[in-house]
């Protein structure tokens, strides 16, 4: 039989109307404050994903089993990330509009703003999971407050205190831990993913967006990111994470930013990356059933 050429990621074939689960890719990477390159990886990782088995030994389940449409890559304009935020936010609003949740694959990590935005103004008691090497808590970077420096940030703007908690940081400016005496802002773990389980439970059923940074990985197994912070979390550890938070918390919007393919020779990032999102596509799709 013939097929049309189109690629999706690996075993997200239902149609829009079908799919509990829309994803779509915003190669957008402007702001990025050391190594450039994230604007690749949603179509990367849609290639490099045929790499991997649909079936996750992990879960017992298979990513085919589950109706995930993807939606391909928003068209972003390049330079001044106000026009691309707002792109973000409206495909996240038609999305969740849809009754629908929207995953987002970046791009940078700004382009999470877009997307919580847009969660944010349909749940106004949201909650953020944020797994990441770096606070992103800065005011500005360089003179730039929307930067993905500062996307935490600007998050917590929105949401206020006591809303965003943070696991695995080992990396930031001495302001953005001064700016948080206690955790008075922001529940911030340093190095791993300790006490993942109690924030969890205080959070309750209450709306979450779940933002993964893959820098949060080691970068001896994740080297193709643009800023790379030695003493990273394991592979399972973070599948355990990814799966603890998807499992005991009602996710309603989730991504994964800062993949940059091209910095990684050997492909093995973009592997990991994709299958960190198929295990936390079975996860999702384990829970709408
Ligand atoms: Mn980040
Ligand atoms: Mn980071």
């Amino acid at each position: 039989m013939l097929n049309r050429n189109v690629e999706t990621f690996l075993g997200c074939e239902a149609s829009f109307n079908e799919a509990s689960i829309i994803l779509f890719g915003a190669p957008f990477d402007s702001t990025t404050s050391y190594r450039p390159g994230t604007r690749f990886a949603s179509r990367a990782m849609r290639q490099e994903s045929y790499g991997l088995e649909t079936y996750s030994p992990y879960q017992g389940c298979d990513l085919s089993d589950y109706a995930v449409f993807d939606s391909g890559d928003l068209e972003l304009p390049f330079g001044d990330p106000t026009e691309p935020l707002r792109m973000i936010r409206e495909r996240t609003e038609m999305i969740l509009a849809a009754s629908k949740l929207p995953f987002l694959i970046g791009g940078e990590h700004l382009v999470t703003l877009g997307a919580v935005e847009a969660v944010f103004a349909k749940y106004p008691d949201l909650h953020i999971i944020h797994f990441d090497a770096h606070a992103d808590l800065r005011e500005e970077y360089l003179g730039n407050p929307l930067s993905h420096a500062c996307v935490i940030r600007r998050c917590w703007d929105l949401l206020g205190d006591g809303r965003i908690s943070q696991f695995g940081i080992r990396s930031g400016d001495r302001n953005e831990f001064d700016w948080n005496p206690g955790n008075q802002h922001v529940h911030t773990q340093l190095f791993d993913f300790e006490g993942l389980r109690q924030t969890l439970a205080a959070i309750g059923d209450k709306p979450v967006y779940f933002t993964v940074d893959l820098d949060v990985l080691d970068p001896s197994i994740f080297p193709g990111t643009g800023t790379p912070e030695a003493g990273g979390v394991s592979f399972t550890d973070l599948l355990h994470a990814v799966r603890l938070v998807i499992g005991q918390s009602n996710v309603v919007g989730c991504d994964v930013t800062e993949l940059a393919p091209t910095l990684d020779p050997s492909g093995v990032s973009t592997a990991v990356a994709c299958k960190v999102v198929r295990e936390m596509l079975i996860a999702l799709g384990r829970k709408s059933e």
